[in-house]
C-alpha cells in the first residue's frame, strides 16, 4: 500500500496536469521499456514492478480528480469507496453461491432493497448489481423481450437520444429499434411515442425512457411516458444510468417523478454516486420479472441448498463469478447519508449552472442550453474545425480534457461536471484555457 500511494503521488507530480502532455508518443515514452512482452512476462520476476508500473500508470492517466478533466461521465471516486473496495479485493467474495460470500449475498440484497426505495419502486421490487448501464439495459430488454407474447417482429421504442447500448442490446436480442425523435433539449415527446405505438404493426416489447441523456443530461418526461406505455400495455424501462443520482438531491429528485412507475431501471453509481468502476444497478418493479434468469448449477447452488435457506445470487445475473460491488456502495451510503450525497450532486449541478452562465455572458462562446443535470454543452465561435482542433490542442498540451459531441450536424464541446471538489474559479480557468486554445486554433485555421 505504501508503495502504491507513493508511486501514485510521484506519477501525478510528473504528469503535472489532468493528462500527460505530448499525446500518444509521450505516453509510450513514459512506459518506456515496460510494455514489451519480455518486460511484462520476464523469466524471473521483478520485485519493484508494483511501484514502477503504478508510477507509469499515474504518469499517463487522465485524472478525473483534476477539475480540468471534465469530458466524460468519469468521476473522481470517493476515498471511502476506494478504501472499502480494498476490503473486497482482499477477501475476494463471489456472489454466485452462498458458500463463497455468505455476508456479501445478504448485503447486496439489502443495498438493492434500499435503492428500490430510493427509486420509488413498490414493495416486491428487486434487482442486482451490474457492470453498468450497458449491462443493465441489456437485462431490462432481455426480460421485456422474454415476456412479450407473439410471433411478430419484436420492436423497442426509445428516443433518438437514448444511449447506444440500447441499440446494441437490441441487436443481441434480435429486436428492432424504433427511434422516436427527441426535442431540441434531448427529451422524448410522449405524443410522438403514442403515435408510433398506435401505428406499430409489429410486437412492441418495451419502451425505453432516458433519465439523463449522454449528450445533454436531458430527462425524458417519465410520468407522461409511463402513461403512454401503460395505455399501450408495453413495459417501460428507464435508463437512469446518469440521472439516477439526482434522487439523492431534494432539489433535483422531482425531475425524476414517475421513475417509480417503471418496470425496470438502470442506475450507475459510478457516475453521480462517485464509486470506483463498476457500480451499476439493475432494478425490477416485481421480483418475479427476474425469473427467466433463474439457474441452478449442481456445483454452485443446488435447489436443496436454496430450500435450506442458503441463498445464492447466481440466478439474477448474466454473470457467474461476481464481486460484491454493493459493499463500497453500502459504505458510501452509510458514511455520507442521503444529505451528503445530495450535497455533492447539488454542488456539481450548481457548478454547471455557473459555467453555463459564464459561457452565455461571453461573446466567444455559444451555450447550447441551460444545463439540466451537470452537463454543459457549448461551442467556441461557429466553426466545427476550430472546435475539433481546440479540443485536440488541449489534449496535446495536457491542460484539459473537454468532451465533444455532434448535435444537429454541428460539433459542440461538452463539460460533464462531476468533480465535487472543483470550484467556480477552477471552471473559470478551464473556460479561459478553452478560449485561448480556440483563438490559437482559429488563427491556425486562417493561415491554412
Ligand atoms: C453511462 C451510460 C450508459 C452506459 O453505462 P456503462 O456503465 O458505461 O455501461 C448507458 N446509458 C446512459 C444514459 C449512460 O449515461
Amino acid at each position: 500500500m505504501r508503495e502504491v500511494l507513493g508511486a501514485l503521488e510521484t506519477g501525478a507530480r510528473e504528469r503535472g496536469g489532468p493528462l500527460p502532455a505530448g499525446g500518444p508518443d509521450a505516453v509510450r515514452a513514459a512506459w518506456a521499456g515496460l510494455l514489451t512482452p519480455g518486460a511484462l512476462l520476464p523469466d524471473r520476476g521483478v520485485p519493484g514492478a508494483l511501484g514502477e508500473l503504478t508510477r507509469a500508470l499515474a504518469r499517463t492517466a487522465a485524472d478525473p480528480a483534476d477539475p480540468a478533466c471534465a469530458a466524460h461521465l468519469h468521476v473522481p471516486p470517493l476515498a471511502v469507496a476506494v478504501a472499502a473496495d480494498l476490503a473486497v479485493n482482499a477477501l475476494n467474495p463471489s456472489l454466485d453461491s452462498w458458500d463463497q460470500a455468505p455476508g456479501g449475498v445478504e448485503l447486496e440484497q439489502a443495498v438493492v432493497r434500499t435503492l428500490t426505495q430510493l427509486a420509488g419502486l413498490p414493495n416486491g421490487a428487486d434487482g442486482t448489481f451490474t457492470t453498468g448501464g450497458s449491462e443493465s439495459n441489456l437485462m431490462g430488454l432481455l426480460l421485456a423481450r422474454d415476456r412479450a407474447e407473439g410471433t411478430a417482429r419484436r420492436v423497442v421504442f426509445c428516443s433518438d437520444a437514448a444511449h447506444f447500448s440500447v441499440r446494441r442490446a437490441c441487436a443481441l436480442l434480435g429486436a428492432e429499434v424504433r427511434p422516436v425523435e427527441s426535442d431540441r433539449y434531448g427529451r422524448m415527446d410522449p405524443r410522438l411515442l403514442d403515435w408510433a405505438l398506435a401505428d406499430c404493426r409489429d410486437l412492441p416489447v418495451c419502451v425505453v425512457a432516458t433519465a439523463g441523456t449522454t449528450d445533454l443530461g436531458a430527462i425524458d418526461p417519465l410520468d407522461a411516458l409511463a402513461d403512454v406505455a401503460a395505455r399501450h400495455r408495453v413495459p417501460l424501462h428507464v435508463d437512469a444510468a446518469y440521472g439516477g443520482g439526482a434522487l439523492f438531491s431534494r432539489q433535483l429528485a422531482p425531475l425524476l417523478a414517475g421513475l417509480g412507475r417503471a418496470d425496470s431501471v438502470s442506475l450507475d453509481l459510478h457516475k453521480l454516486g462517485w464509486q470506483p468502476v463498476a457500480a451499476g444497478v439493475f432494478l425490477v418493479r416485481d421480483r418475479s420479472a427476474l425469473q427467466p434468469l433463474e439457474l441452478h448449477a449442481a456445483y454452485l447452488n443446488p435447489e436443496a441448498d436454496e430450500e435450506a435457506g442458503l441463498t445464492s445470487l447466481l440466478g439474477r445475473s448474466l454473470r457467474t463469478t461476481r464481486r460484491p460491488d454493493a459493499f463500497k456502495v453500502a459504505v458510501t451510503l452509510r458514511t455520507l447519508g442521503r444529505e451528503g450525497l445530495g450535497a455533492l450532486v447539488d454542488h456539481c449541478h450548481a457548478l454547471a449552472r455557473h459555467t453555463a452562465q459564464r459561457i452565455s455572458e461571453s461573446r466567444d462562446f455559444e451555450l447550447y442550453t441551460v444545463p439540466m443535470l451537470t452537463t454543459v454543452v457549448f461551442r467556441y465561435g461557429d466553426s466545427d474545425e476550430v472546435n475539433d482542433a481546440l479540443r485536440r490542442r488541449l489534449l496535446a498540451e495536457g491542460t484539459a480534457v473537454v468532451g465533444r459531441t455532434e448535435i444537429g450536424g454541428a460539433v459542440w464541446l461538452k463539460l460533464t461536471l462531476l468533480n465535487p471538489q472543483a470550484g467556480e474559479a477552477d471552471l473559470d480557468r478551464l473556460l479561459e484555457r478553452v478560449r485561448a486554445a480556440g483563438a490559437a486554433a482559429a488563427a491556425q485555421n486562417r493561415h491554412r
